[in-house]
């Protein structure tokens, strides 16, 4: 498998009932990179990611994932191949920090997921300490965190995410940052929906989504002359 062939995804078109969002997005993933997926609000990217993953069911195109087609696998066959996406709906609050990430390591047997949240207690210490606590508990940055953990727990190679920093502080937006460039040099590649500027810092790659069609891709600083890519991206206004 050549790196070109990490992840690829041609046509996709998808949509709710009548109304379609998507119309023909044509993207590509290398290994270890990552990319940040921008737009305005409803032009999208959720619907993207989803489709991707299998949660919004695909009306045309394709989708392949190290050298294989994937759009006709459930959601859960691509998460075993190692597809992972972020969200904050899938931490139990009623659940303690450790049940939740034991959850996203259910597929790695009972040995390994227990080295496996060791090696992650290391990069989020403040879930160490509070591993014994209902994630309920957590503050909003803690439970972020948590979400990102529980993401990983089963080593997938592409994450994912939708929003990451929405609902977070400022200073915390940071620390989400700094783990996810931790993660991203040790290997995950990463595919953020984001609105927030900082995540740029991330970016390798941007792509604009604008009514539901790719209008730019291209690096930071190419989005950064573009000015229609500019308008698309509102936090890079002005
Ligand atoms: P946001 O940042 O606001 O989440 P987005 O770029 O992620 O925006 P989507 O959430 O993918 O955009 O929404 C794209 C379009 O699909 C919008 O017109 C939205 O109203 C519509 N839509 C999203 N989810 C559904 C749904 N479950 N049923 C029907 N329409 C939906």
């Amino acid at each position: 498998m050549s790196v070109e062939d990490f992840f690829r995804a041609a046509g996709v078109e998808a949509g709710y009932g009548a109304l379609q969002v998507l119309w023909g997005v044509e993207l590509s993933l290398r290994q270890g990179e990552s990319v940040v997926l921008l737009g305005a609000n409803g032009a999208g990217k959720t619907t993207l990611l989803r489709t991707l993953l299998g949660l919004v069911p695909l009306w045309r195109g394709e989708i392949r994932f190290l050298g294989r087609r994937i759009e006709t696998w459930p959601t859960e066959t691509r998460v075993r191949a190692g597809l992972a996406f972020m969200t904050e709906q899938g931490v139990f609050p009623n659940l303690s920090v450790e049940e939740n990430l034991a959850v996203g390591g259910f597929h790695l047997g009972r040995t390994t997921a227990r080295r496996r949240i060791g090696e992650l207690y290391e990069m989020f210490a403040d879930l160490r300490e509070k591993r014994r606590e209902p994630a309920a508990n957590l503050s909003g940055g803690q439970r972020k965190l948590l979400a990102v953990a529980k993401a990983v727990v089963a080593r997938p190679r592409l994450l994912l995410m939708d929003e990451p920093s929405a609902g977070l502080a400022p200073r915390l937006v940071g620390q989400v940052v700094e783990i996810l460039r931790q993660l991203h040099r040790d290997g995950l590649t990463l595919f953020i929906a984001e609105q927030n500027v900082k995540f740029l810092e991330l970016a390798q790659r941007t792509l604009v989504l604008e009514g539901g069609r790719v209008a730019f891709r291209g690096t930071v600083e190419e989005l950064r002359e573009n000015d229609a890519a500019r308008k698309a991206y509102f936090g890079l206004e002005g």
